[in-house]
This record gives C-alpha cells, structure tokens and sequence, in this order.
C-alpha cells in the first residue's frame, strides 16, 4: 500500500507592539519568528479504532476517534498502545483539544477524516506568549489539507483554527496569533488591521535584531483575567455606544469619562492609546526611526501595567532591565509581548549587541530573582509550509 507521510511546520510569533488591540477589531505589529512547530502524520490502516497524537516536547500520546472520545496515556511512542479505556472528551488531554479542534473544523467542512498518527515537535516555548498554540494549529492544518486533499486559503486556515482554539481549548482568542503563523514572510514584520484582516508587509532592517527572554513564570489566572479584559472592553463599547474601541480615538475618550467606570476607563484607554501606538510604530520603522519605535514599545509596557493591569513583578522587573540599558547599549525600547501574567518580553535592539543586552538582562534578572531566563533572538522567519511525500 502506498501511504502517505505529510510533514508540516508553522512558526511561533512575537508581538513588537498592539498588545489586547485584536480582539477590539484594533492594529498589531507581529512577526512570525525562528521558532517553529513541525507535525509529522502518516494514515493509518482504514481499519484502525482511533487516530494517534504524539507530543514529543511533553512526552504524551493522546488517542483519538471521530466521535469525539479521546483519551490519555503517558506512553511515550507512538507505537505503544492505549493503556486505559476510553474516556469522555471532557477527561482528553488539554493539548490534544488543540490538535483535535482543527481536526474538527474539517470535519465540519463534509470532509471524511481517517485514522493517522501524528507526531508534535516544537522548539516553540509553551505557554510563553510566543503563541506555540497557533503553531500548533496552523501546522495541524496545514497537514490535514495534504492529507485531505484540499486547499483552503490562508486566511480560512487562519480562521479554522482560530474557531478550533475558541471551541475546543476554550481560549477566546483574536485572530493575530494564526494570521501571523500562516502568513509570516521573511525579513519582514505584519501591520495587522484586525477589523478587516488585511496586512501590510513592513520590512525590517537587518541592523535590527528581536531579542525574546522568556521570565519562565506563568500566572495561572490568565485565562480568567483574559477573558474579563474582553468583557471589560465590550462594557466600554456600550457604554460610549461604538461598535468596537477601534471606532474611537484618546481624546473622544477622554471627553467621555464620566460615562465609564474607572476600572473601564482605563482598559479603553490602554486599547485606544495602544492603537495609535501600533500604528505610529509602523511608521517609525518604515521611516527607520528606531529609537521611536523603542519609545512607543516602553510607552505601550507602561500601559499594559498601569491601564490593562496585565504584566506581573516578574516582567515588569525583565522589562526594566532591559530598558535600563538604553540605546547606547544597543537597547531601543522593550515591552512584554502576549497576553500577559507572564511569559516573554520584546526587546527591539541592535543587531550587533544582541548577544551582550540577552546575557546581560539574564544575569540581572537571575541576581534580582533567583530565575534562570530563556532566551533567543530572531528575525522576521516566513510562514507555514507542507511537504508530502509517499512511501
Ligand atoms: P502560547 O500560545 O503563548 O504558547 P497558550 O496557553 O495559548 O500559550 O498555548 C499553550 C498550550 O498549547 C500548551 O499548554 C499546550 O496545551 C498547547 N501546545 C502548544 N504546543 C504544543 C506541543 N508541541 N505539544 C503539546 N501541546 C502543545
Ligand atoms: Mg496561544
């Protein structure tokens, strides 16, 4: 029998500026980065009771069959078989919603799925706001289109899988993340407007250098304090009756303050300001202003902290220390990057000090806070492909 093995790899992303501006139908600025989630599938026999998901970063295999029972088993080949009886699809590993969302989506399209295996490798950090979930999906999808025999375009994969993240990890995502992931091209950063999904390429000087120091701390309330950020923005919305925060600039809603409470007020005004920052910042680096850039990627980690209350002493003590080393250091401007409570920060540098300004923000921030960062630094990396081969 000829089988078919798909291999498939989509990037991770990191957001330079327009931090929570997705959802609010509002601008981004993002990369897709040197970072990347490669799924490896291959069908198996017609006959085969359940579909297999293998993560090699978490040593998992998940089981999985069309009628949405999966279950977990802590063996670590894709060999091995299910060790315990099916459970409900509620009791499924939270990673292999992600795997399965996308999975599901198709099926929603009419299309038949049969059974494969799979495996996840990443050398994306999880959970680090550098969106391994988005990698995740969009490398899932790009795989089943091969072994689906479909094409779908890039921004109804992006959707797909954005629909897959809110459904089946229950995470409410914006669309930023899986657009970045699909359409990611080299040397060159995505003014995204998220009303309409379009984007504008932005090329990015090879004197610049994107440095990421992952804090290696995750608050657990992220998910609910997320979600409270959106409901908080769409009360603003009522409120100063606009269909979205992207309707309205800093001084409308300065003249509107007394119709908000001071909790609302300030989400609003981190959105709105944060808007007119992503788009000035775009600006700035086709101008080739850098140090503006910088200032703009400081003025938006302020906001984040005092307004959208969203970073945590751990980042906020990274971000210091980095913007402490200022622009003779080779430092322009640093912020954290994500949906917060930990995870990464940004730092826009220069090219040639990359190396110096990551050790030594790692070596301060080890001595203020006994934590041993990660860190990488990359340029602008191109999106998701597939290859298929048969054997
Ligand atoms: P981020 O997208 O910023 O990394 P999220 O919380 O949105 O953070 O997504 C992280 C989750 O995505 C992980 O906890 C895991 O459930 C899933 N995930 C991502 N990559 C992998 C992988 N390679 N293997 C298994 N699960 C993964
Ligand atoms: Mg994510």
């Amino acid at each position: 029998m000829i089988n078919k093995v798909v291999v498939a790899r989509a990037p991770g992303r990191v957001n330079l500026i327009g931090e929570h501006t997705d959802y609010n139908e509002g601008f981004t600025l993002p990369l897709a980065i040197e970072r990347y989630t490669t799924v490896q599938l291959q069908r198996l026999p017609l006959d085969s009771n359940a579909s297999r998901f293998h993560s090699v970063a978490l040593g998992q295999s998940a089981w999985w069959t069309p009628d949405g029972k999966s279950f977990l088993s802590a063996a670590t080949t894709l060999s091995s078989e299910p060790s315990a009886p099916a459970t409900a699809n509620d009791s499924a590993p939270p990673w292999s919603k992600y795997v399965a969302g996308v999975i599901h989506q198709f099926a929603k399209l009419g299309l038949s799925i049969p059974p494969f295996e799979l495996s996840i490798e990443t050398d994306v950090p999880l959970g680090g706001g550098v969106s391994s979930s988005a990698a995740l999906e969009v490398a899932v999808a790009m795989a089943m289109q091969q072994l689906l025999v479909t094409h779908l375009d890039g921004l109804a994969i992006a959707q797909l899988c954005q629909r897959a993240e809110h459904e089946y990890a229950g995470v409410p995502c914006g669309l930023m993340d899986q657009l970045s992931s699909v359409f990611g091209r080299t040397n060159e950063l995505m003014l995204m407007d998220c009303r309409t999904n379009q984007l504008e390429f932005i090329p990015a000087s090879s004197e610049l250098a994107f440095i990421v120091i992952n804090s290696r701390v995750k608050h657990n309330l992220a998910d609910g304090e997320y979600r409270q950020r959106r409901q908080q923005c769409e009360a603003a919305c009522r409120l100063l009756n606009v269909a979205s925060l992207r309707d309205i600039d800093v001084s409308r809603l300065e003249a509107a303050q007394s119709k908000l409470p001071e909790v609302v007020y300030r989400r609003a005004r981190h959105v709105v300001s944060e808007n007119a920052r992503t788009v000035q910042a775009a600006e700035c680096l086709k101008a080739g202003q850098w140090e503006q850039v910088g200032q703009l990627m400081n003025a938006s980690h302020t906001s984040m902290r005092e307004d959208y209350e969203i970073t945590c002493p751990e980042i906020d003590t990274l971000v210091a220390l980095a913007q402490e080393i200022r622009v003779d250091g080779g430092v322009y401007g640093a912020r954290m990057t994500g949906g917060g409570f930990g995870g990464c920060i940004v730092i826009l540098g220069k090219a040639t000090h990359a190396d110096a300004i990551a050790e030594q923000v790692v070596t301060a921030y080890r001595a203020a806070t006994g934590i041993q960062a990660d860190t990488f630094t990359t340029r602008p990396a191109a999106g998701a492909w597939e290859l298929c081969s048969n054997v």
